[in-house]
């Protein structure tokens, strides 16, 4: 089923106003299943009114025009739409007592000129908005489907949802179903390797990648008749997706965090992490407590931000700290032991780097961060080399170092 929408208003056109009731009913179409091809911006003219109506009826089964339902003169739409069909307005009984009750109910007089809002072809359907006065109007019509909205978003969005929607997906039988897989450590375009055929090829589901930092969503959309259809159309893609790319996968579902991620595994496997940061000063342990449920997997965490703080709170030899600086394997390696240690946490997970603007060097550039973690298995550190600015490298350390919990938490094999 394909679908048209046509925006009318002399002051969309002069871009006074800018159409979002277009990018609505695109996004809200999708999900019914119903194809747009098309959207025009209309003025208020009769004339080109008429112009593009026709066009769109020629080319689409269902055509949705916004606007130019008020009282004013220059709202044509309802008597344009209807003359093309060569129908004629009349006062219906019921829309005027419901156009009645809206002024009397806020305790104003109707002024004469609403009337018209009253006004509809015997033939069409009558589509009521709760929000404002001009109600919206449904016609049938040698086998096209014709809605006329009001302009303002708040009454055209309520609509489209009340009144376009579930006449449409009843014709169509479908509707639009999403499903996630949430990456991390891969970057989009690498993933996009991996996955390219699938993209390019694929159109039920279709596959789309959303990029955040240190993050890719891989979309899946599907049209389909249910719920249970709608994961038999997605399981073949998700199996291929987890074949190819399944180590950087951490979950699945709408809008699922890497730190809910890492909170679930570790209540599943009845662990504990503790955190002790520098670069990232307390990130780590609030991406983790952003999680409701967290106190569960979550007793204590360090911000030893400096030298002492690393050798007092967490015993890194002051010989460590010398030779090698607190931005090292090294140091990130003792504050990874001693933090297991002292907090007795399954997991514990520590960061050291240079987050910048200032403070790099040839040798240790602003962006090289260690992060490592430790376990009754031994300690782990991995070395980032992360760009971008002071805001950019924290976070990205910050996630880093819960997607190595994650795997940790994961593989964690009880003593
Ligand atoms: P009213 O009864 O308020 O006059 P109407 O159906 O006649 O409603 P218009 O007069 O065309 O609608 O537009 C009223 C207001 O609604 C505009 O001034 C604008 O703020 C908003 N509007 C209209 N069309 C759109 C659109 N396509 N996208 C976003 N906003 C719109
Ligand atoms: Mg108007």
């Amino acid at each position: 089923m394909k679908a048209e929408f046509i925006a009318v208003g002399t002051e969309l056109l002069l871009g006074e106003i800018t159409d979002t009731n277009g990018a609505f009913i695109s996004r809200e179409l999708a999900r019914v299943g119903v194809d747009i091809y098309y959207r025009s911006v209309v003025g208020d003219n009769r004339e080109r009114l008429l112009e593009v109506l026709d066009a769109a009826l020629h080319r689409a089964d269902v055509v949705i025009l916004s606007g130019g339902l008020g009282p004013t003169n220059d709202d044509i739409t309802k008597q344009t739409v209807s003359s093309y069909f060569g129908l004629t307005l009349e006062e219906n009984p019921e829309a005027m007592a419901n156009l009645a009750s809206y002024f009397s109910s806020r305790g104003r007089q109707m002024p004469e000129v609403n009337r018209i809002q009253a006004c509809f072809p015997k033939e069409a359907e009558i589509l009521k908005n709760n929000n404002g006065t001009a109600p919206g109007m449904f016609l049938q019509r040698d086998g096209k489907y014709v809605f006329l909205l009001p302009g303002p978003p708040r009454e055209f969005e309520p609509m489209v949802k009340e009144s376009v929607l579930p006449r449409l997906s009843s014709v169509t039988g479908t509707q639009l179903f999403t499903y996630t897989v949430h990456t991390f450590g891969i970057s989009e375009s690498a993933l996009y390797e991996k996955l390219r055929d699938l993209i390019d090829t694929q159109d039920n589901p279709t596959i789309a990648l959303y990029a955040e930092p240190g993050q890719v969503r891989i979309r899946l959309a599907a049209k389909a008749a249910d719920d249970g259809e709608a994961k038999a159309i997605f399981l073949p893609t998700e199996k291929e997706i987890n074949r190819r790319v399944g180590k950087y996968i951490y979950g699945f579902g709408e809008d699922l965090t890497l730190s809910e991620a890492v909170v679930q595994k570790l209540i599943e496997k009845k662990l504990k992490v503790a955190t002790a940061e520098s670069c990232t000063g307390g990130l780590i342990g609030k991406m983790i407590t952003d999680v409701p449920g967290s106190s569960a997997v979550y007793n204590i965490g360090y911000v030893t931000y400096s030298n002492a703080a690393k050798n007092v709170e967490l015993s890194v030899s002051k010989t460590t700290l010398e030779k090698y600086g607190a931005v090292s394997q090294q140091v990130a390696e003792e504050m990874a032991y001693h933090l297991k240690k002292k907090t007795k946490a399954h997991i514990a997970v520590v960061s050291t780097g240079i987050a910048g603007p200032d403070g790099g060097t040839a040798e240790k550039p602003v962006g090289l961060v260690y992060v490592a973690v430790a376990t009754h298995d031994g300690v782990k550190v991995e070395k980032l080399n992360l760009s971008g600015n002071r805001d950019r490298v924290r976070t990205l350390a910050a996630k880093h170092a819960l997607w190595m919990v994650l795997s940790e938490a994961r593989a964690y094999i009880s003593e």
